[in-house]
C-alpha cells in the first residue's frame, strides 16, 4: 500500500492560503470559555492540496465498488446505479428542502412521493404504500405490524405462527421473531420450491401467514405460487411477500395477482439506489385496500392537485422513520422508473434473467448445479467438486478477487453445501460475464493444477487473508502512529 497522509506531513506544508481578513480578528480565548479550548495543537498531517486529494481516491479505491467491477452477489442486486439518479437528487428544489417546512411550500415533493407511491403500486399490484422504511428488513418489520394489528382488530390474536421456508432470506425468520411471532420453517422439495405438503401440515388456526421470496434465494421461480396462496388464505392467513429483488419479475407479473397481502420493495436493489457500505437505503411496502388502515402514518394523499400528509389515521401502527423515509433515495428510485418507462422496466427483468441463465448455462459444465431447471435473476452452484480436490468456496471466493471481481454470495441459501450465489444483474455486458466465465473456468483449473495458489488468496488485494474472527471482533479501523 502507498504511503498515508499521515506519513506525507511535511511541517509548514498547506493545501490552502487564505486571504488576511479585512476586518479586526478577535482571539479564541474571548470567544469560548478556556476549558473548551486545546492547549496542544492537533496532530493533522501538513500536506499539499494533491496529496489531499490523492489521499481521499486511494481510500476510496480500497474497496471493491460497482463503479470499479464486477459485482455478482447473489440477493443484493449490486446492479449500477445511473448517475443521472444522483443528479436529480441533487437539484436543489429537492436538496435544500427543511422536514419541517410547511405542507404548502413542499407540494412538488409530496407530488414527487405520491407519484412514485402510485408507480410502486403498479408494478407490486397492490394498491396502498408507505415509502417511510429506512431499507428491506425495517419493511419486513412494517408488514408484519400491519399483520398483527390486523388480526387483533379482528379478535384472531391465537395467530401467533409465521412459516418461513428453508430457503429464506435470513432477515424473514429474524423479522417474524422481532414483531413478537413464532417461526415455523417449512422444507423445501427436490425442486427447490416450497414443500405442498409440507406447508399444508404447518397451517392452522394458530397460523398468521407466510413469509414467501418469489423468485425464492435458489433463484427459482415457486411453481406452485397460486395454490400456495389459495392454501394459506383458506387457513384464513395472509401472505407476505419479500420483493428485496424484483429484479426478476418487473412488468412480467406481479406479488398481487399471485395472491400476496403485503409485500417490501428494496429500492436500493431493484431500482438502482446505492447500497453497499452502510449508507442509506430506501424501501417500500405495499399492501391491499383491506390493510391500508394500518399502514405507518403520516400517509401521503392527494385531492385534486394538492398533495397532504395526512395524519388523521386512528388504525395507523404508527410512525416509524424520522420525517417521510430516506427522501433522496426516493428521488433516485423515481428517477430510475421514469427513466426506463414501463417497457425498459420489463426489458430490465428479462435482460437479468438472460444473463443469469447465460451464465448458468456456461458455468454448469464445471461447477456442480444442483437446480437444473430454468433460473430467474440469479442461481446457485456447489463447490464440491472443487472441495474434493482440497479447495472449499470460502476459497475460490477469495481467488476471485485476485481477478478484480467480488465474489458471489457463498455459503447461502445454507440447503446448498458449499454454495456459490451468483447474480450478475442486466447492467453487465456480454464480455463482462464472458471475461468472468474466463475467471471462473481458470480457477477451476487451478484447483486441479495448483490448488495453494487457490487456498492462499488473495494474493493481489490491499489487504491480503484475514482472521475473520479476529476481524469482526477487534476490527482495526483507524490508522495509529508507529510507537
Ligand atoms: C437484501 C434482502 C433483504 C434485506 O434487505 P436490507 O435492506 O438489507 O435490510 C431481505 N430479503 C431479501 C431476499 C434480500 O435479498
Amino acid at each position: 500500500m502507498s504511503k498515508l497522509i499521515y506519513e506525507k506531513s511535511v511541517a509548514g506544508r498547506q493545501a490552502i492560503v487564505l486571504p488576511k481578513p479585512g476586518v479586526p480578528q478577535k482571539k479564541l480565548s474571548d470567544l469560548l470559555p478556556s476549558a473548551f479550548l486545546r492547549t496542544v495543537p492537533p496532530a493533522l498531517p501538513e500536506v499539499s492540496e494533491l496529496d489531499a486529494v490523492r489521499h481521499f481516491v486511494k481510500l476510496s479505491q480500497l474497496n471493491h465498488s460497482i463503479d470499479t467491477g464486477f459485482y455478482p452477489l447473489g440477493s443484493c442486486t449490486m446492479k449500477y446505479n445511473p448517475k443521472v439518479n444522483d443528479a436529480m437528487a441533487a437539484l436543489e428544489g429537492f436538496r435544500d428542502l427543511h422536514p419541517y417546512q410547511p405542507e404548502e411550500q413542499i407540494q412538488g415533493a409530496l407530488e414527487l412521493l405520491w407519484t412514485l407511491q402510485e408507480s410502486i403500486a403498479s408494478v407490486v399490484g397492490l394498491p396502498a404504500v408507505t415509502l417511510q422504511p429506512a431499507a428491506g428488513a425495517h419493511g419486513e418489520m412494517v408488514g408484519l405490524m400491519i399483520i398483527k394489528a390486523y388480526f387483533k382488530a379482528k379478535g384472531e390474536t391465537a395467530r401467533t405462527k409465521v412459516i418461513v421456508p428453508d430457503t429464506a432470506h435470513g432477515t424473514n425468520p429474524a423479522t417474524a421473531a422481532l414483531a413478537g411471532f413464532d417461526v415455523v420453517e417449512i422444507p423445501s422439495n427436490e425442486r427447490g420450491n416450497v414443500d405442498i405438503e409440507g406447508l399444508k401440515k404447518a397451517l392452522g388456526p394458530d397460523v398468521a401467514g407466510i413469509m414467501l421470496t418469489n423468485p425464492n434465494t435458489l433463484g427459482l421461480f415457486e411453481e406452485e405460487i397460486t395454490e400456495i396462496a389459495r392454501l394459506v388464505h383458506e387457513a384464513g392467513g395472509l401472505l407476505y411477500y419479500d420483493g428485496a429483488n424484483l429484479n426478476a419479475i418487473m412488468g412480467l407479473v406481479r406479488p398481487g395477482d399471485m395472491g400476496f397481502d403485503v409485500c417490501h420493495l428494496n429500492l436500493h436493489k431493484t431500482f438502482s439506489t446505492p447500497h453497499g457500505g452502510g449508507g442509506p437505503g430506501g424501501c417500500a411496502v405495499a399492501c391491499r385496500a383491506t390493510l391500508e388502515k394500518f399502514l405507518p402514518k403520516p400517509v401521503v394523499t392527494r385531492k385534486g392537485s394538492r398533495f397532504s400528509l395526512d395524519w388523521d389515521r386512528p388504525d395507523s401502527i404508527g410512525k416509524i422513520k424520522g420525517f417521510y423515509g430516506n427522501f433522496g433515495i426516493l428521488v433516485r428510485a423515481l428517477t430510475y422508473m421514469l427513466a426506463h418507462g414501463r417497457e425498459g422496466l420489463c426489458q430490465v427483468s428479462l435482460d437479468a434473467i438472460l444473463s443469469a441463465n447465460y451464465l448458468k448455462e456456461k458455468l454448469k459444465h464445471f461447477y456442480a448445479l444442483p437446480y437444473k431447471q430454468a433460473c430467474m435473476h440469479e442461481f446457485v452452484l456447489s463447490g464440491t467438486r472443487q472441495k474434493e480436490r482440497g479447495v472449499t468456496t470460502n476459497h475460490i471466493a477469495k481467488r476471485m478477487l485476485d481477478f478484480g471481481v467480488h465474489s458471489p454470495t457463498v455459503y447461502f441459501p445454507l440447503v446448498v453445501p458449499e454454495a456459490m450465489m451468483i447474480e450478475p444483474t442486466e447492467t453487465e455486458s456480454k464480455q463482462t460475464l464472458d471475461d468472468f466465465i474466463e475467471i471462473m473456468v481458470n480457477i477451476d483449473k487451478e484447483t486441479q493444477t495448483d490448488p495453494e495458489k487457490v487456498k492462499t488468496a488473495p494474493h493481489n488485494t490491499p489487504v491480503g487473508k484475514l482472521d475473520e474472527a479476529l476481524a469482526a471482533r477487534k476490527p482495526n479501523l483507524r490508522w495509529q502512529p508507529a510507537k
